[in-house]
């Protein structure tokens, strides 16, 4: 098992500031997911308020690639912004990726706009729209979400217990098999890149892979089908993160975090109630 590493070595992160009031020195972020206190970071696509690191179980909606997410996030204490952490750790470039080794790949925040407003450009490796940050080339029309880019060529999941590899795109599922296969995780026909079990009969869709990255399958989320509850589960997540972060404001028990949680009171209409995800 090999896994793709250079999207965590590089980071566009920067360390912030404390606030003017606070007399104590500039911190430098805390690198544990788990330690969220009253330093934040600022990320250029949110540069208005600052972002905790933070690790909760509820599903979210990235406001980078616009796509979900659970578990590990950065998330904003004033209001539902939140970003995988892959997402906020997006390099400006990637040299040599795995998929698409031929050509530089280029970060953008902004997506290709839609054609006549209707149709988003696909991301060539799990073939979904994309809608927000992407790896671009500047040579060809290859694009790919930061979570795809987070996959490589030979990956080992937990829910298969052989390495799989992925097969060119050209391939179908079940193409030249002569039986057909069907993706281990889903059953169904879904367009985008494929892997194959090394040792079995086993596949699984790029797709599908991504629940193994962007935490919903660590979290025990099934991934939302309609996009009609995804708008009302991200609200109740968004919800619940700033709850979170507020109690740990409020932990500090300093003039800063009551501010802040004021500022937070003020600005929407905080419940007390753990949202359940349904
Ligand atoms: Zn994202
Ligand atoms: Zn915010
Ligand atoms: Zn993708
Ligand atoms: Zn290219
Ligand atoms: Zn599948
Ligand atoms: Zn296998």
């Amino acid at each position: 098992m090999r896994r793709h590493t250079s999207l965590k070595s590089q980071t566009s992160l920067r360390p912030m500031k404390r606030s003017s009031s606070s007399p104590a020195a500039a911190v430098e972020f805390p690198t544990s997911p788990q330690s969220a206190s009253g330093d934040g970071m600022l990320h250029y696509a949110h540069s208005e308020h600052p972002l905790l690191q933070v690790t909760l179980p509820e599903l979210f909606t990235c406001g980078g690639c616009k796509e979900y997410g659970a578990g590990r996030r950065f998330a904003c204490a004033q209001c539902d912004f939140q970003l995988h952490d892959f997402c906020a750790a997006s390099p400006p470039v990637l040299n040599s990726h795995p998929f698409h080794g031929q050509h530089q790949l280029v970060f953008h925040a902004k997506p290709k706009s839609a054609k006549g407003g209707i149709s988003w450009p696909r991301c060539d490796v799990c073939g979904k729209s994309s809608k927000g940050f992407a790896f671009r080339c500047r040579a060809c029309s290859f694009q790919m979400h930061p979570c795809c880019a987070m996959l490589t060529t030979e990956v080992h999941f937990p829910a298969h217990p052989h390495a799989l590899r992925l097969l060119p795109a050209v391939s179908t599922m079940g193409a030249g098999s002569g039986a057909a296969a069907s993706c281990g995780e889903c059953n169904k026909k879904r367009s985008g890149r494929v892997y194959r079990c090394t040792v079995c009969e086993y596949h699984l869709h790029a797709v599908c892979a991504k629940v193994f990255i962007n935490g919903l399958q660590a979290n025990g989320i099934p991934t939302p089908q309609r996009p009609s509850t995804l708008g009302t589960a991200a609200r109740l997540a968004g919800q619940v993160v700033i709850e979170f972060i507020g109690g740990l404001i409020e932990g500090l028990g300093e003039g800063v975090g009551e501010a802040l949680v004021q500022n937070i009171a003020r600005g929407r209409c905080v419940s007390r109630r753990r949202i359940q995800q349904p």
